[in-house]
């Protein structure tokens, strides 16, 4: 299994904090068969992790878990927050993409969707980069205007829910929203957006067990092969997305 999404680097974000974390968590994905990890650390205001930094990190936890028998492969990507000048960063080589592949994670804030993300998701497909929106169904705007991420997905834009949302950790309402994003294919990823091995784990087996159990193996198919075909760089596997219908508020006088 392939978690394209996760923390493991040490002490460079508020994922894992030293060297021991990264190893612990990377044991831990282990357990859940997880042997390809791509280590995504924050680019934000309070994260400035920037290519050659992550690269290194990389290579040196692979040379650790190695050494200490865990295994499984770390893979070089980022989650960069949104922001204007994000291509400029690109073109100077300070932007890493997930396994150095076409594919680029996108972070939102929780809370909004900046006005300028449609023209910047249209502006990185010129330049021949896929973003990808990470745990859209933990942002309030989505949840509450469905249509806009409906929008984004249909203009070529692909999407992550994270593991633990799916199984509800974040509440009745982003499980909710998740399985919608799920029902409607407006999602193309599963993955962990593991920080540690507590509060916020893996979850990945669970997850699977319960898209599995909900909508049946073929989507477990999907998204772990989606995982895959990431990974190496090739084209992902598309179902035709459909609006979200919002569930109709009653008010009561
Ligand atoms: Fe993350």
């Amino acid at each position: 299994m392939v978690d394209i999404h996760c923390h493991i680097l040490p002490g460079i974000d508020d994922g894992a904090k030293n060297m021991s974390d990264s190893i612990s968590m990377a044991s831990e994905a282990e357990k859940e068969g997880i042997r390809t990890i791509i280590a995504t650390p924050h680019l934000n205001n309070q994260y400035d992790n920037r290519k050659d930094l992550i690269v290194a990190k990389v290579d040196e936890l692979n040379h650790v878990l190695k050494a200490e028998g865990v295994n499984v492969n770390i893979l070089p990507g980022q989650e960069p927050r949104i922001y204007g000048d994000i291509l400029e960063d690109f073109e100077k080589d300070e932007i890493q993409t997930l396994n150095n592949s076409q594919y680029i994670f996108i972070e939102f804030p929780s809370n909004h969707v900046p006005r300028y993300t449609e023209k910047l998701l249209f502006d990185l497909q010129v330049k021949g980069l896929t973003p990808i929106i990470v745990h859209p169904e933990r942002n309030s705007e989505l949840i509450e205007r469905p249509e806009l991420l409906y929008k984004l997905v249909e203009k070529g834009a692909l999407t992550q829910v994270t593991a633990s949302s799916v199984c509800g950790y974040f509440g009745k309402k982003i499980k909710s929203f998740s399985m919608q994003i799920i029902e409607a294919n407006l999602t193309h990823f599963i993955a962990s957006d593991a920080h540690n091995i507590n509060s916020r784990s893996f979850k990945m087996m669970e997850a699977y067990d319960f898209i599995d159990g909900q909508y049946g193996t073929d989507y477990v198919y999907l998204f772990k092969e989606n995982a895959e075909l990431l990974v190496n760089g090739k084209n992902i596997i598309k179902e035709i997305p459909s609006q979200i219908i919002k569930r109709k508020k009653f008010i009561f006088f």
